[in-house]
């Protein structure tokens, strides 16, 4: 689109199958959007396809980018403004900002995916006007934001505040990627929780529309089943009925804890919308305290999942300190 206002920033949010990138203007609108795979890539290569990403993104706006902000999947320490540790990515131990700072020439911010996410939704999204929010994006694994009094919390040294990676099963199964733990909500309420769920259940019900596409082919991916229990596939509805009321044993733990206005459920799960919130809703009603659990709403991103993105623009728009930054 011609004309985006004069110093656009871009914001990317890179996940652990995809990369989102998109050019942000004052009003939050996103413009000249790009996605390219993430999945496979090693950490060199990763970093060669989020900078040429931004360089396609930059070439496309045509005027002034005044900054780039990126939400990445990786605990940080604030310290040494290092990404420390990617659960679903091969990201470790880099200063992703000096990094990208000196391939793009321009300043550069760096956050966790998932506190750029509620801070998007906090200002300007499902939870606008709300200085209580706690935030669960479920893609490939499942990012946590929270925004308290105000402010995203990040924690001491920066690395919080991973939500997803909250026990719920003591001896439940092994975490996915680098975590070392087990029974994590990640590992029973993720996008992959869900593929594996499916999985499982189509083999004991091959006539259905699922069964006939896994028949003729086709690769289980999120997308897919929502898509096919949004059009009343029983098998894609009923895991997603599972993977829900899973997370709604977190969301009850968050509810507990931080007693927010709004818990929002982004990613790209989330596009499962009330088949995914319903029984999130009812287990988090059953099982989390009173008066917290009466007044809390739970709530779909309201940017979907272009949270992640829009909140990094926002972050490198404005360039907190406290954060790792490089220009
Ligand atoms: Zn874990």
């Amino acid at each position: 689109m011609a004309g985006v206002a004069e110093g656009c920033v871009i914001g990317v949010d890179l996940g652990g199958t995809k990369l989102l990138a998109g050019a942000v203007d004052a009003d939050l609108a996103v413009h000249h959007r790009t996605n390219r795979p993430a999945l496979g890539l090693g950490q060199l290569d990763l970093v060669e396809m989020v900078a040429d990403a931004v360089a396609g993104v930059r070439t496309a706006v045509g005027g002034d980018v005044t900054a780039v902000g990126f939400g990445i999947p990786c605990t940080f320490d604030a310290r040494t403004g290092t990404a420390v540790q990617a659960v679903n990515l091969p990201l470790q131990d880099i200063r992703f900002a000096d990094v990208m700072a000196e391939r793009l020439g321009l300043p550069v911010v760096v956050d966790n995916d998932a506190n750029c996410a509620v801070l998007a939704e906090a200002r300007a999204g499902a939870a606008a006007g709300c200085d209580e929010v706690a935030m669960l994006t479920i893609g490939t694994g499942i990012g946590g934001g929270l925004y308290l009094r105000g402010e995203v919390y990040r924690g001491w040294i920066g690395s919080g505040a991973e939500l997803g990676h909250m026990v719920v099963e003591r001896d439940g199964r092994p975490c996915q990627g680098n975590c070392p733990n087990w029974g994590c909500l990640e590992s029973v309420a993720s996008g992959t929780a869900l593929v594996r769920e499916v999985s499982l259940s189509v083999a004991r019900r091959p006539d259905t529309a699922l069964g006939r596409a896994l028949e003729a082919g086709q690769e289980l991916t999120g997308p897919m089943i929502t898509e096919l229990a949004s059009a009343g596939d029983p098998v894609a509805g009923d895991a997603i009925g599972v993977v829900g009321r899973a997370l709604g044993v977190g969301i009850a733990n968050l509810v507990n804890i931080f007693n927010p206005q709004v818990v929002v459920i982004g990613g790209g799960v989330s596009a499962a919308g009330d088949l995914l919130l319903d029984p999130a809703r009812e287990v988090m009603a059953l099982r989390a305290l009173r008066p917290g659990s009466e007044v809390v709403r739970v709530e779909a991103a309201a940017f979907g999942a272009e949270a992640g993105m829009v909140g990094a623009a926002i972050l490198a728009r404005e360039r907190p300190p406290g954060i790792p930054s490089a220009s």
